[in-house]
């Protein structure tokens, strides 16, 4: 199968060019050129499936002319080798639990999958594959558990100074090995400013072989489709409509349902539900796009002001306002009713739900107060809620349980290199380690 990018300047190219470049030359994002769509026999049957049979079929439809079967086969298993728990929240509304990978949220599925897929396609070169991420805090995470001490493989993680939780930068900044740690005094978009300018930079280009492990990379889209459908089996016996709400900051996880529903999957609607970083639920609802600086949230890896994967949404949608908002509905909530929506779920129905998932939560019982016809919301639950501990116990007045997965990085050693706000200096680190 062959990707084309969103900007349509250049041709298509192979999955293993647009998974290791992950930026197309002409700036775009890569998409696959033309979307599979899976046999109602198999869409019928999800609830009989378990999760990795899921995602292997939903992975062979993208994937099953560049990587052979026996190797997509364990390559899925592995990387989904935790659970996804579909749990009821309340009437009507489904927590799926995407935090059950080793760094606890959601972007294990997508870094996992395209650590391994990258490792894949290098296999046999004598240079290393040098990867850059650009991280608001959780990315930056998963990507490095995906692929600590994977051979032939540098990784460069671009954070913003302080604006991370502690434990956030506790398990970027402890990896060592072929994991370096930037500390950039700026904003999470001067880091993703950087990332692409990295990437699209001649010189750097000429001398190093450089990717993205951002969400723009298409190895981490494909995988945040497989749990839409894993979701949607476990309820598509209920014979209701099923909507998705999700907490978006760069729109990677819902482009990943969007692109599960333009496989088939008979998703009602989407729930596009975010912070004060509100530029597509205001593109909805005032039919202009206007990407701004991002604002300091609670949910902190959702203030993103210039969603990369808005070009993806753009191309699935054929740039038509009408279909945008036929399939997704936009809320946006604020600090305060996010830390009211946690202390009022956890008091009456005894579930904890993190920042992001708390705005996901208020998205869709926003949208099934508005439906008449009877309505199944799944939220999409993206982190465990100890990852954001110091907002969890000033909203609820009392300690929170730290998991043992996660209190083995408060106590390893940080290693932080610390860089201006500049191209030069990133070159330059880019060189040296
Ligand atoms: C990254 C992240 C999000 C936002 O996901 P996008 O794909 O960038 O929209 C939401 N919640 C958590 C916990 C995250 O880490």
């Amino acid at each position: 199968m062959l990707y084309s990018s969103t900007s349509r300047l250049t041709t298509h190219v192979p999955l293993e060019k647009a998974v290791l470049k992950g930026l197309a030359d002409d700036g775009g994002l890569y998409m696959p050129a033309s979307v599979p769509v899976l046999p109602p026999a198999f869409l019928e049957s999800l609830h009989q499936l378990s999760l990795q049979e899921i995602a292997y079929t939903v992975a062979s439809a993208f994937l099953q002319e560049d990587v052979p079967a026996q190797v997509l086969k364990s390559l899925v298993e592995e990387v989904l080798n935790f659970e996804i728990p579909l749990v009821k929240v309340e009437k009507d509304i489904y927590s799926l639990e995407l935090f059950h990978g080793p760094t606890m949220a959601f972007k294990d599925v997508g870094a996992r999958f395209m650590s391994r897929l990258m490792a894949y396609f290098t296999r046999g070169k004598n240079e290393a594959l040098k990867v850059i991420v650009a991280t608001s805090g959780d990315t930056g995470s998963a990507v490095a558990a995906g692929f600590h001490q994977v051979q032939g493989i540098q990784v460069y993680i671009l954070y913003p100074k302080g604006k991370v939780s502690p434990l956030q930068q506790k398990q970027l900044t402890t990896w060592g090995d072929n994991i370096t740690a930037i500390e950039v005094e700026g904003t999470f978009d001067d880091c993703q400013r950087l990332a692409k300018q990295a990437l699209a930079d001649q010189e750097l280009n000429q001398r190093h072989l450089l990717t993205s492990a951002n969400s723009i990379n298409i190895a981490r889209l494909i995988p945040q489709s497989f749990y839409y459908f894993y979701a949607y089996g476990q309820l598509q016996q209920q014979d209701k409509p099923i909507v998705f709400s999700v907490p978006s900051g760069n729109f990677g996880n819902l482009t990943g349902g969007l692109l599960a529903a333009a496989m088939g999957l008979p998703v009602h609607r989407f729930i596009a539900a975010t912070n004060a970083n509100d530029v597509v639920p205001q593109y909805l609802q005032t039919g202009v796009y206007a990407p701004k600086p991002s604002v300091q949230t609670i949910s902190n890896a959702m203030d993103v002001g210039s969603p990369s994967n808005y070009a993806r949404m753009e191309a699935l949608f054929s740039g038509e306002l009408e279909q945008f908002r036929r399939r997704i509905a936009g809320y946006t909530f604020t600090d305060e009713e996010t830390q009211k929506t946690i202390r009022e779920v956890y008091q009456r129905n005894g579930y904890l739900l993190d920042p992001h998932g708390a705005v996901a939560f208020s998205g869709a019982r926003k949208l099934l107060s508005q439906t008449k016809e009877p309505t199944i919301a799944v939220f999409l639950e993206t982190a465990h809620p100890a990852k954001f501990r110091e907002v969890m116990e000033d909203t609820l007045g009392e300690a929170i349980a730290i998991p043992a997965k996660l209190q083995r990085f408060a106590e390893k050693q940080e290693h932080i290199v610390p860089m201006q706000n500049s191209f030069e200096e990133l070159k330059s680190i880019l060189s040296e380690v």
